[in-house]
């Protein structure tokens, strides 16, 4: 794939901001190039030096994890800082756009009107499974990056991989962006595996779900290293602050967290829905390879509202296309969940 014809030459030719410590990468010395405060900062943990602006600690963590290499990874404030990356670096404003299958994650809309980037938007079909063929139809030459959530949000399902086999390799002139951020609840392989199938392939995921760590904001890109490369050009030198970036490379030294607290969920989310298809008032339970679970109700906005004078919170998406009458749901503690299931009861009671 010859990058080049899908990047912003702007971007391309970008000459990035040299930090201080991309300049000197040793550990030892008198640093006196930075303008930091040598005297520590207060009555907290000594915080008074720059982290390290490519975060190599965690990357060779992640890269041993997701079995990758250390120049397939970017890392964001959050896999939002990503997507609005990505954006900036393919889409020309109020010219070029993005194509998105709603009902999807927000911040793909939020993020490309923050740029001026026009939005394409492809409805998922009723059974929530891409629309291949309209996507393919609806390809041209401004179309810069499809948005392809899975498992989805809100809708909780995983997307048919064919499906998404077929749009990689038809959409050559522009990249596939696939986001896993509930992939570690699916029992599906990552796309992680296949970036060396399809060069316009981009894979996100984070550390905010099943690894449980939303508070630090860290999210992940993994595509080919000349993309890395460019994200790691346009973002802003230090995205990663020291503080995240030492916890974190704490957190994944505990190989099976995320793991088992995905398998908890999950037996926590097969309860709850076994309790909710007791209730007629519960119209659908979408199935869900997420932590969370999108139900369809009788009169969702009077449930919700009452769920909130409760104390519990839920997210009312009936707005949402393709979304009426539905609640979506994250899985708690079990208690969490009986509770929800006893507020539910006596709603419709
Ligand atoms: C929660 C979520 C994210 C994660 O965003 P962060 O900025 O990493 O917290 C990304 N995509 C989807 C679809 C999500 O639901």
């Amino acid at each position: 794939m010859d990058f080049k014809k899908f990047i912003l030459p702007h971007i391309w030719n970008l000459k990035p901001y040299s930090s201080a410590r991309d300049e000197f990468k040793g550990k030892e010395g008198v640093f006196l190039d930075a303008n930091e405060n040598p005297l520590g900062s207060g009555n907290i943990p000594e915080w008074n030096r720059y982290p390290d602006p490519m975060q190599w600690n965690i990357k060779y963590q992640l890269a041993e994890i997701k079995q990758c290499s250390v120049d397939q990874i970017f890392l964001g404030n959050g896999s939002d800082e990503a997507i609005d990356l990505l954006i900036r670096m393919t889409c020309e404003p109020s010219k070029d756009h993005i194509i998105i299958c709603p009902p999807t994650y927000g911040m793909y809309e939020v993020s490309a009107s923050v740029n001026n980037i026009q939005i394409q938007r492809i409805n998922l079909t009723n059974d929530y499974q891409l629309n291949v063929s309209e996507i393919c139809e609806n390809i041209n030459e401004f179309s810069k990056l499809i948005f392809i959530c899975t498992p989805n949000n809100p809708t909780g399902n995983k997307l048919s991989r064919a499906d998404i086999r077929t749009i990689l390799a038809k959409f050559q002139t522009g990249f596939v962006i696939i986001d896993e951020a509930y992939f570690d609840f699916s029992d599906e392989a990552s796309f992680i595996s296949e970036l060396s199938t399809y060069p316009n392939l981009i894979v996100l995921q984070t550390l905010s779900k099943a690894y449980g760590l939303a508070s630090l904001r860290l999210g992940m890109a993994y595509a080919d290293p000349i993309l890395i490369q460019l994200l790691n050009k346009i973002k802003p030198p230090y995205n990663i602050s020291g503080a995240t970036q030492s916890l974190v490379e704490e957190a994944l030294k505990n190989k099976e967290f995320a793991k088992t607290s995905a398998e908890t969920l999950n037996n926590a989310k097969k309860d709850l829905i076994s309790k909710l298809k007791d209730l007629p008032e519960i119209i659908t339970i979408f199935p869900s390879n997420a932590n969370f679970i999108l139900v369809k109700c009788i009169n969702a906005q009077a449930l919700f509202d009452y769920l909130i004078k409760e104390k519990i919170i839920t997210r009312n998406r009936s707005s949402v296309t393709l979304c009426d009458n539905s609640i979506r749901i994250s899985i708690g503690l079990p208690e969490e969940n009986n509770q929800l299931i006893e507020k539910i009861k006596r709603f419709y009671a």
